[in-house]
C-alpha cells in the first residue's frame, strides 16, 4: 500500500537526523502533491531558501523559472510541480561555495517520496548531485557530458546545469545549452503540465 503523501511530508519536515551537524540546524524544504506531473530534483537549499523555507526562492530559482517558462504561481503549485532536493536542508558553506547535500536524506526519504508521486511525467535533474544520484552508471563522468547527452535520458529525465549565478562562465562556454536544450525543456514542461 502506498504511504499517504501528507504523512510522509510531515515526517520529512520534522526530520532532524543530522541537525547536530547542520550549521543553521535542520529545516527540510520540499514541495509535493500526489497529482504533480513535473518533478524538479536539485541539490540542496541555499541559505536564502533555508531562511524563507520556500524552494528556489533565490537567484538560481529565478533563472530556473525563466528556463522553464513558468511563473512563480505555477512553479510553486505543488499540485503540478514537485520539488525534491537531494538533501532537504541547507548543508552550510565550504571554500568553494555551498557544501554537498547531506548523505543522510537519500536512504531515509528519496525512495518513499518518489513512490508517493505516481503522476510524474518528467524529472529535471538540476546539477551534478541530482544527475549522479538518479542516473547512477548512466551518468557520464562530468555534468557537461551528461547534459550534452540529454537525448539519452528522454523522455523520463532531462539533466540540466545548476542555474546558479556562479555558473555564468559555464553558460557562456556552452552556448549549445541555450540554443539546443532550453527550447526542448520549455516545450516539454509546457506539454507535461498541460496534459
Ligand atoms: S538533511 Fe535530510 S536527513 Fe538531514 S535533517 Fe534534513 S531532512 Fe533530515
Amino acid at each position: 500500500m502506498r504511504e499517504p503523501l501528507h504523512a510522509l511530508l510531515a515526517s520529512i519536515r520534522a526530520c532532524r537526523a543530522c541537525d547536530a551537524v547542520l550549521p543553521l540546524g535542520a529545516r527540510p524544504v520540499v514541495q509535493a502533491a500526489a497529482s504533480a506531473r513535473l518533478l524538479i530534483i536539485g541539490q540542496a537549499p541555499g541559505s536564502k531558501v533555508h531562511a524563507s523555507g520556500v524552494p528556489w526562492s533565490d537567484a538560481s530559482g529565478e533563472r530556473l523559472r525563466d528556463w522553464l517558462g513558468l511563473e512563480e504561481r505555477v512553479f510553486h503549485d505543488a499540485s503540478r510541480v514537485a520539488i525534491m532536493p537531494i538533501g532537504f536542508c541547507y548543508p552550510g558553506r565550504g571554500r568553494g561555495g555551498d557544501l554537498p547535500p547531506r548523505r543522510e536524506c537519500a536512504p531515509l526519504w528519496h525512495a518513499r517520496l518518489l513512490a508517493a508521486l505516481p503522476q510524474i511525467r518528467l524529472t529535471l535533474l538540476v546539477g551534478w548531485h541530482a544527475q549522479r544520484a538518479m542516473l547512477g552508471a548512466r551518468a557520464h563522468p562530468s555534468l557537461t557530458r551528461t547534459v550534452a547527452a540529454w537525448r539519452d535520458y528522454a523522455p523520463a529525465f532531462l539533466p540540466l546545469p545548476h542555474p546558479s549565478p556562479r555558473n555564468t562562465a559555464w553558460f557562456q562556454r556552452h552556448a549549445w545549452f541555450a540554443a539546443e536544450v532550453l527550447p526542448v525543456l520549455h516545450a516539454r514542461v509546457r506539454d507535461v503540465l498541460a496534459a
